[in-house]
């Protein structure tokens, strides 16, 4: 299973870095007047009915709180698709793929603040970080919480700035390093991990993290088969039991009522002309069906996602 079975590492991630290793052309001027800064927070594996437990009052001032669905069930292709431009999706029934994405698509106008852009602008290269800022002249950063998005990945493409976070669990540390120009409109993505396995708060001890039995150690990779670029065997181990699993969705709850808060130190530092967008990579399995996690898993839970978007002021 994804999440969990891995030995002890023997790759490691090199250490975060800022600067984009492929090469960018300059920047151009912003494309239009009034440009929105666009902000993308991915919950990592928040599943959308956690979220609604945990009632999260002020980034629900954003907005109405859709239940979407992930266009794929683990981190790395969920995040491709979601820098393609492809938000989770509303599953309409008899409507064409292709009619949906148009419409899809209209909506970034109105989050990046610009007139005509559709799905057509981004070929050939189909994916958003270049386009918004070598043709709209976005400032363009991720910062990140699972090594499997690390900088040396195919997915930073484009970027300004692209950081593994030092934790896996800060979405805070990551607000002190959000910076604003008054010359560009600026992208960020967040993929925030407290929600992740094993939903902790940057605060809480390692140790009293839960451990799962028949694995040795803590967990210092902690997203899904791949360790330092390895696929990781398993091992055989004992599952956890239902009471077990109940006590880790309340951690993910939990995990979502502490993100509230530091939603609430977001909005503050974000300009004016800020449209920001909430949602989850994929769901997470507390037990429905024998599952635990998420990955290699075909469940509707592992698909069902939180979405609300829109301006805080
Ligand atoms: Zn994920």
């Amino acid at each position: 299973m994804g999440i969990f079975g891995q030995k002890k590492e023997s790759a490691h991630i090199s250490a975060p870095i800022i600067k984009s290793t492929f090469a960018l052309p300059p920047r151009p001027a912003p494309a239009f007047p009034n440009m929105n800064n666009y902000i993308i927070v991915i919950l990592d594996s928040c599943r959308y009915d956690t979220f609604m437990a945990a009632m999260p009052k002020t980034i629900m001032n954003l907005g109405d709180v859709e239940c979407r669905y992930s266009y794929a069930s683990w981190t790395a292709p969920s995040h491709y698709n979601l820098l393609m431009g492809l938000l989770p999706h509303t599953s309409p029934a008899n409507v064409y793929a292709s009619e949906y994405y148009k419409k899809d698509f209209i909506r970034f106008n109105e989050r990046f603040g610009v007139k005509e852009f559709e799905f057509k602008n981004l070929v050939p290269q189909l994916y958003l970080p270049p386009f918004l800022r070598n043709k709209l002249g976005f400032k363009t950063h991720a910062m990140v919480s699972l090594p499997v998005l690390n900088p040396k990945t195919p997915i930073n493409v484009g970027f300004d700035m692209f950081k593994l976070m030092d934790k896996h669990n800060d979405m805070a540390a990551m607000l002190d390093e959000m910076e604003f120009s008054q010359d560009y409109p600026s992208f960020y993505i967040l993929n925030v991990g407290e929600t992740h396995y094993p939903y902790a708060l940057p605060d809480e001890p390692e140790n009293e993290w839960p451990r799962i039995s028949g694995v040795h150690g803590v967990f210092k990779h902690l997203d899904d088969h791949i360790v330092g670029g390895k696929l990781v065997e398993e091992e055989s181990e004992k599952f956890f039991n239902q009471e077990k699993l109940d006590q880790l969705k309340e951690r993910q709850i939990n995990t979502v009522k502490y993100l509230d808060g530091v939603f609430e130190k977001l909005f503050d530092i974000v300009p004016k002309n800020t449209f920001i967008t909430v949602t989850s990579d994929h769901g997470e399995l507390f037990g429905e069906e024998g599952y635990f996690g998420h990955g290699p898993i075909m469940h509707s839970k592992v698909f069902e996602v939180p979405f609300l978007e829109g301006k805080i002021r």
